[in-house]
């Protein structure tokens, strides 16, 4: 049976139980057959929210532990020419925050 286990263990199959997440979300195990403990962070999510009307930062926020989580969600409108020559670089605009990216067009 312990030489089953450890062999489970070489392959990352570690036996034990998961104690419950405290307070700031993580759950620890120590393996029963060779003692190695294993982390897991599992964050209750809230939704994304914009932080500022003319931004594109969105930040959640986790409703048990209260971490927060930011991401930039671009509204980028179509891609668009520069100026009309040929093989000119395109660039969009975020209809929220204005930023502007650009691509370099390539001779494809
Ligand atoms: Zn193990
Ligand atoms: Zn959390
Ligand atoms: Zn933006």
């Amino acid at each position: 049976m312990n030489v089953l286990r450890k062999l489970l263990c070489t392959i990352g199959l570690h036996t034990g139980q998961w104690s419950l997440p405290g307070v700031r979300c993580e759950s620890v195990r120590v393996c029963a057959a060779c003692g190695k403990t294993d982390e897991k962070v599992h964050h209750t999510w809230g939704d994304f929210t914009y932080v500022a009307a003319d931004r594109c930062e969105q930040a959640r926020r986790c409703q048990r532990c209260g971490t927060t989580d930011t991401r930039t969600e671009h509204d980028w409108g179509p891609w668009r020419y520069s100026n009309w020559e040929y093989n000119s670089p395109q660039f969009h605009r975020c209809r929220r925050c204005k930023a502007t990216e650009k691509t370099i067009a390539t001779m494809r």
